[in-house]
């Protein structure tokens, strides 16, 4: 049984910016710019997840708040005198959510940088205030050129994190990739595309290219002689169109490597460095590690 009210007593104690309560791992308390487990349970289960969302949709947030069609509430509610913030997003019928808690008001995208055609566009999904990774990754990216390391699981907002700026950093009128997403699976790679699609919506133009393995490598090919801005790539089909000589990477200046680690642990690390050799030096390089 997880005790929400223990959680946020421990938070204002700690004196914790914010709590992530995400599926499959224990909540997390941030403290200053670190996050701490919260040591009263586990990690949170299926039916953890069914209590918390008891607690906040049956109890504690405002009666007015509503899930948006792409199912996210953002909403806030007092406890012990002090106001928290709750982000809730639900995936697909599988009650799993992220929650997040904060106390102290938070910048907003604006304030972050983001520009007005991306902000349109979050604001339209939902996303009213950003989630802490976003509010460390975004102005370091659009600030001068960096390297970034970030530790970041699924669900803390990382594909936003470095997909805002990186969309915001594109020249549209040039027709060739100049940011590259690697990632481990099909699945993450198409998730991807979709999100900086759905980003980019009101950026004129612009072009998100997913290539992996297992579909039709004619129609990538197709693609990528149209033109494309932003590539979102599993390493092995990558390789495969760089030793067809269909796709040009040496205009990219941003390259961002989405769970690293799995990628590493699946054996890509020839193909990684076989596509960084490609990439001529002065790139970014943004790496995403759960
Ligand atoms: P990710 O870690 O990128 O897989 O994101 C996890 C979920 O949080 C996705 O459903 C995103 O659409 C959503 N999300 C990301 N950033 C925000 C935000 N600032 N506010 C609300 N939802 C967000």
């Amino acid at each position: 049984m997880v005790d929400v009210d223990d959680i946020l007593r421990t938070a204002i104690e700690k004196d914790a910016s914010d709590v992530h309560l995400i599926s499959g791992i224990r909540p997390m308390l941030r403290i200053a710019r670190h996050l701490t487990p919260y040591e009263g349970c586990d990690n949170l289960t299926p039916e953890d997840m069914a209590d918390i969302y008891d607690y906040f949709i049956r109890g504690n947030i405002d009666k007015d708040a509503v899930f948006t069609k792409t199912k996210k509430l953002d909403s806030s509610f007092e406890f012990n005198g002090l106001r928290f913030r709750v982000n809730i997003s639900l995936s697909g019928d599988v009650p799993v959510f992220t929650l997040r808690l904060i106390k102290n008001e938070l910048p907003t995208f604006e304030e972050l940088g983001v520009a007005a055609p991306i902000l349109k566009a979050i604001q339209e999904m939902g996303y009213e205030s950003p989630m802490p990774v976003q509010e460390e990754v975004i102005p370091f990216l659009l600030g001068e050129d960096n390297d970034v390391i970030a530790l970041a699981q699924t669900g803390t907002g990382k594909t936003a994190a470095y997909g805002l700026p990186i969309l915001q950093k594109i020249n549209v009128s040039q027709y060739q990739p100049q940011a590259l997403i690697l990632c481990p699976t099909r699945e993450l790679c198409l998730q991807i595309a979709d999100d900086l699609n759905d980003y980019s919506k009101y950026i004129d133009n612009l072009k998100v290219l997913p290539v992996y393995g297992g579909s039709s490598i004619e129609s990538q090919i197709k693609a990528l002689k149209r033109g494309v801005h932003v590539v979102v790539a599993t390493p092995g089909r990558l390789i495969d169109l760089m030793n067809r000589k269909t796709v040009d990477l040496s205009n990219v200046k941003n390259v961002i490597l989405d769970e690293a680690d799995e990628m590493l642990n699946m054996g890509f690390t020839d193909s990684i460095n076989e596509i960084l050799a490609a990439i001529p030096e002065n790139r970014n390089m943004l790496l995403f590690s759960a």
